[in-house]
C-alpha cells in the first residue's frame, strides 16, 4: 500500500507525483508537504474557522479530555468492527478527524488485532489538527511520512490530510472501511471512495448522552437520538449501542468536554459557569455505532 495510490487532486482528480517538497498532478496543480509531514489540499484562501474545529483552543481542550481516556471505548469497538473483516489489509478512512486521537487509536487497535498493514487517511477542514495528529501519529510510532518514506515503510501508518470532506482528494473503490465519529457524513463521497464490500462506521450520541451535563446547560433538554438516515444505495448492516458513567473528577475536564460539543456555542455565560461550579460530575457516554455497505 502507498498513500499515492490513494490520493487524488482535489481540483482534477489526477494522480499525484512527489516533486520537491511537494505532490503535483499532470495539470500542474501543485500540493506542499508540510515539515510535519501533512499535505494541505484546502482549498486556498480557506481561512481558519473555528465552527469548524480549526481553532487551536478547541483542540487543545479536546486532545486534554481524550488523552484521559474517557471515550477510548469508542476506538476499541470501531476496531472491532473494522476487524470483522477478513482482509489482507485495510485502508482506512477516518472523515473528520479532528486532533486525530481516535484515528491513531484505531489504527494501532487495528494492528494489534490482525498484525496486517492498516493505513488511515485521516481527514478534516483544519490544519491544526493535521499539525496535532502528525505529532501524536509519530509518537504513537506509526508511519506518517509515508509521501517520503516511499512504499516499503513496514507496519501501521497514519496520514492527516487537511481537505474538504465533501471533496475528497481520494481516488474511487479505495476504502475499506469509513469512518465518521460525530461528524457530518459526505454520503456521496462515502458511495464513491468505498470498495466493494468496505463499510462505513458510523458513531453518533444516543438519547441520554451527557445528559447530565446539559440539564445543566438548558433549561429543557431535548431528549433526541441522532441515528443516522442513509440515503438510498446503502443498507445498514450492523448496529450497536453502548452506554457507560464516567467521573469527570475536575471542573477542568468539564470545561475541556463542553468545548467538544456544539453545546459550547450555545449555552449562556451564566449556565457554562454553573457547570464548572459543580467541580465534578458522573455522564453517561451514550453512543450508538451504525455500520452500512453499499447495496450490490
Ligand atoms: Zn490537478
Amino acid at each position: 500500500m502507498h498513500i499515492l495510490d490513494f490520493i487524488r487532486c482535489p481540483v482534477c482528480g489526477e494522480r499525484l507525483h512527489p516533486a520537491e517538497g511537494s505532490i503535483l498532478c499532470p495539470n500542474g496543480h501543485t500540493y506542499d508537504i508540510a515539515r510535519q509531514g501533512y499535505v494541505n489540499f484546502l482549498p486556498p484562501g480557506k481561512a481558519s474557522n473555528p465552527r469548524s474545529g480549526d481553532d487551536r483552543g478547541m483542540l487543545e481542550a479536546r486532545r486534554r479530555f481524550l488523552s484521559k481516556g474517557y471515550y477510548d471505548r469508542f476506538d476499541d469497538t470501531v476496531s472491532d468492527l473494522v476487524c470483522r473483516r477478513d482482509a489482507e489489509g485495510t485502508v482506512l478512512m477516518d472523515l473528520g478527524c479532528g486532533d486525530g486521537y481516535h484515528t491513531v487509536r484505531t489504527v494501532r487497535e487495528i494492528f494489534g488485532h490482525t498484525g496486517r498493514g492498516v493505513m488511515a487517511l485521516g481527514f478534516d477542514a483544519s490544519k491544526n489538527g493535521a499539525v496535532m495528529a502528525c505529532r501524536l501519529a509519530e509518537d504513537a510510532g506509526l508511519h506518517t511520512r509515508g509521501l517520503f518514506t516511499g512504499p516499503d515503510a513496514e507496519g501501521p501508518e497514519a496520514h492527516f490530510l487537511p481537505a474538504n470532506i465533501f471533496r475528497l482528494p481520494v481516488a474511487g473503490q479505495c476504502a475499506d472501511a469509513v469512518i465518521s465519529m460525530f461528524a457530518p457524513i459526505p454520503w456521496d463521497e462515502v458511495r464513491r471512495i468505498l470498495k466493494p464490500g468496505g463499510e462505513l462506521i458510523v458513531v453518533s450520541a444516543g438519547r441520554e448522552h451527557l445528559i447530565e451535563m446539559r440539564q445543566v446547560i438548558y433549561e429543557k433538554v431535548e431528549i433526541g437520538d441522532f441515528r443516522p438516515e442513509a440515503p438510498s444505495g446503502f443498507g445498514c448492516t450492523g448496529t450497536k449501542a453502548d452506554r457507560y458513567t464516567i467521573s469527570v473528577g475536575k471542573a477542568e475536564d468539564l470545561e475541556d468536554l463542553l468545548k467538544m460539543t456544539p453545546h459550547y456555542y450555545r449555552a449562556t455565560g451564566g449556565r457554562k459557569e454553573e457547570l464548572r461550579s459543580r467541580g465534578s460530575m458522573d455522564l453517561t457516554v451514550d453512543v450508538n455505532y451504525t455500520v452500512f455497505g453499499l447495496d450490490v
